[in-house]
């Protein structure tokens, strides 16, 4: 396999060395189920920190997917009401899974160089439709824009909606996602993007009110929330619990914690706006529109006119740079620097900053 010594893709972001150390865990003795559940207690303690939330937190062994599917599985029945928030790839998408399990939803869409800001349209669509679940995404990872969820939640305690369900998927531990504040019954995140640890677990803060919902509808299947429900207290956990998964989970928690979040928020903020001011310096487009927010974790760019993607994407790999391409309508129009957790480097950025500068000149 080829390496890349300019690591930009956003998720997998770069591993770093004592997170890859923690999957060398040795479980060949003592109490296995009372270490495993020390362990797991720990890394709840820290997500819940992460989440500035002291809901319980399920940890799923899987990719974000997972938990995107089993949270709307675990909390919805056929033909109950849905008002999915789009403002990209995964915004819409979650609408359709929610379709895909027959809920009845409703789209508020915007175009994918937004962010959320028709609060009355919302507010509106909220009054009229009365829906058990709203679906937001924090990050649209696609896109690089970050949507303000603190008025969505706003809203749903206005109306009393039951749920409020958003994908923080790559966001969480790089921007505060307020999860109680917010009033965020469902927030999902995974192991691979902020947190920097390989791409095998998803989480899930998972509020009272949705623990009740989720005893209501009762789903049964492998991403299913319910089995997780008193696997602490009685350890009766769904599957073979994934000590490696975990313990990387520990570890990459325990490095963003101790270096303290305030710090790692700013750190990804001074990044991203060194990015965007020296991308902009050199002419390159960036999403999303001026009044919208861009993501601190990652930076999408228009592909310059006069090249195609893949003639960009090769160029500059040739300079040991790999950023990310794009999806759905963004594909081979966007390209996107992951500057999120271990990623969110001054250094690494400023080295590929400079290759895209050389590689941009020279077209
Ligand atoms: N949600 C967002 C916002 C993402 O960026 C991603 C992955 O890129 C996912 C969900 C899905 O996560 P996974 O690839 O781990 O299934």
């Amino acid at each position: 396999m080829e390496t890349y010594p300019i690591p930009m893709v956003p998720g997998p972001v770069r591993v770093p060395p004592e997170v890859l150390a923690a999957l060398q865990v040795d479980y060949g003795s003592g109490d296995l189920e009372r270490e495993f559940l020390d362990l797991y207690n720990q890394v709840e303690a820290n997500l819940q920190q992460l989440c500035a939330t002291r809901n319980r937190i399920v940890v799923q062994t899987g990719e974000g997917m997972l938990a995107l599917w089993g949270a709307l599985k675990s909390t919805l029945r056929p033909g109950e009401r849905v008002l999915a928030l789009a403002t990209g790839v995964f915004g819409y998408g979650i609408a359709e899974m929610a379709r895909a399990i027959g809920a009845e939803v409703k789209i508020i869409g915007l175009p994918y160089d937004a962010t959320l800001n028709n609060w009355e349209e919302i507010e509106a669509a909220i009054h009229e439709f009365k829906p058990k679940m709203i679906t937001a995404v924090h990050c649209e990872t696609p896109s690089g824009t970050l949507n303000p969820l603190a008025e969505v939640g706003r809203l749903k305690a206005k109306y009393g909606v039951p749920l409020l369900y958003v994908d923080a998927v790559s966001s969480i531990g790089g921007t505060p996602v307020e999860v109680d504040a917010w009033g965020i019954d469902l927030a999902l995140g995974g192991s691979q993007k902020v947190l920097s640890a390989p791409p095998m677990m998803a989480f899930v803060a998972v509020s009272e009110a949705a623990w009740e919902i989720i005893e209501q509808v009762d789903y049964v299947g492998y991403d299913a929330l319910k089995p997780f429900r008193h696997a602490q207290t009685r350890f009766e956990f769904p599957y073979t619990p994934n000590w490696h998964g975990v313990a990387s989970l520990k570890v990459a928690s325990d490095l963003l914690l101790q270096e303290g979040l305030a710090n790692v928020f700013a750190r990804h903020e001074q990044v991203a706006a060194y990015c965007r001011q020296r991308l902009q310096a050199l002419g390159l487009r960036l999403l999303p529109r001026p009044e919208a927010i861009p993501s601190p974790t990652v930076t999408a760019v228009y592909v310059p006119e006069g090249i195609a993607w893949p003639d960009l994407d090769a160029r500059f790999r040739q300079h040991g740079l790999v950023v990310g391409g794009s999806y759905g309508p963004l594909a081979g129009k966007v390209f996107r620097l992951g500057h999120m957790g271990s990623q969110a480097d001054m250094r690494l950025v400023t080295q590929a900053l400079d290759v895209i500068e050389h590689v941009v000149r020279a077209l």
